[in-house]
């Protein structure tokens, strides 16, 4: 696996400094997979934040509280779900009122209207994992084999309800970005011969590990693809969320639950997540999650580099915050 990384110099004439002219190093890094590019300012961090404080709604009519989930979400045509909706434990799957996807399914798995990222528990994540893998199971008998799984959490990543739940889109394409690196994975494989994912295991051994339990090993990416992002993967080549099983999905939920506890430490409020995982069982992919704050303020992470450039910008290296994550996984 080659870590690649460079550095770009900006030059400045700074007014906090009599418009003498600074020169700012930019360190740019290429993800070893996909080619994609992050790049990482420590100057940033010292920014100053204009921000609005924004209470949060207070929402008794919330749909997804169970007071009025039954009544107040969206079922399922019967053909697809006989029951209407899906139900496994404290996870409750309808389909979105407003859907970005013909089969595009909102997973609630907490009885709780707002949690904070330090009190989800593993077992409430597992009921979510376990009805969405029954989502996905429907949607590939229609048809539909991909499985993308996303979660918003807090109005700052995109949720427009606070009350916790995960996105489900099953597809017979899979979404843009699913696509593409189902084939960096396969092309990496043919080239040399590995799998990414066993080549990655070696970040074992550098200060972007994170920690592992039970077959899932999390790590700080080389070059992240937004703030304190970690990935974790199975290391046991399971592909697919439909074939986790029990105690994968556990261990899976287990390392979630200390990320977002060591996040929220580390003064996350918001995150997204996405699950990857392939229809079925191949040598080239695993199973994997990534994780990314999303800023707590009014100002947003994603401007024209993000949007436009396809490349992002970011404040803290992997290797600062893989630090302090560690921790999480000794206890
Ligand atoms: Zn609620």
């Amino acid at each position: 696996m080659r870590l690649e990384k460079f550095s770009e110099f900006a030059r400045i004439l700074d007014p906090r400094k009599k418009f003498s002219e600074v020169s700012q190093e930019i360190e740019v890094r290429v993800d070893p997979l996909t080619g994609g590019v992050s790049r990482v300012n420590l100057a940033r961090g010292l920014r100053p934040k204009q921000e609005i404080k924004v209470e949060a709604p207070i929402q008794p009519d919330c749909p997804f509280c169970p007071q009025n989930i039954d009544r107040e979400t969206p079922k399922f045509p019967e053909d697809f779900v006989r029951e209407g909706r899906i139900k496994r434990g404290r996870a409750t799957i309808f389909p979105n009122l407003y859907p970005l996807a013909d089969l595009h399914g909102v997973c609630v798995f907490t009885d709780a209207h707002k949690l904070e990222l330090d009190k989800f528990s593993k077992e409430e994540l597992m009921d979510g994992f376990k009805a969405s893998v029954d989502f996905f199971r429907m949607g590939a008998e229609m048809g539909a084999i991909f499985h993308f799984l996303g979660w918003n959490h807090l109005p700052n990543a995109g949720a427009s309800i606070l009350h916790p739940h995960f996105q489900l889109i099953a597809s017979k394409m899979g979404l843009r970005a699913e696509r593409e690196l189902f084939e960096a994975c396969e092309r990496y494989w043919r080239r040399n011969e590995r799998s990414y994912w066993s080549d990655l295991e070696e970040e074992r051994y550098s200060e972007r590990y994170v920690g592992e339990n039970d077959g899932i090993m999390w790590v700080a990416p080389w070059a992240p693809l937004g703030a304190y992002e970690v990935l974790g993967f199975s290391t046991q080549g399971v592909s697919s969320l439909t074939e986790f099983g029990e105690k994968g999905i556990e261990a899976f939920s287990e390392g979630i639950v200390r990320i977002l506890r060591g996040l929220w430490n580390l003064g996350v409020r918001a995150v997204n997540m996405a699950v990857y995982s392939f229809p079925d069982r191949r040598e080239w992919f695993s199973l994997h999650a990534r994780i990314m704050a999303r800023p707590s303020g009014s100002t947003t992470d994603r401007a024209f580099l993000e949007i436009y450039g396809s490349e992002v910008g970011l404040t803290a290296p992997p290797e600062a915050y893989a630090k302090i994550l560690r921790s999480y996984f000794k206890v």
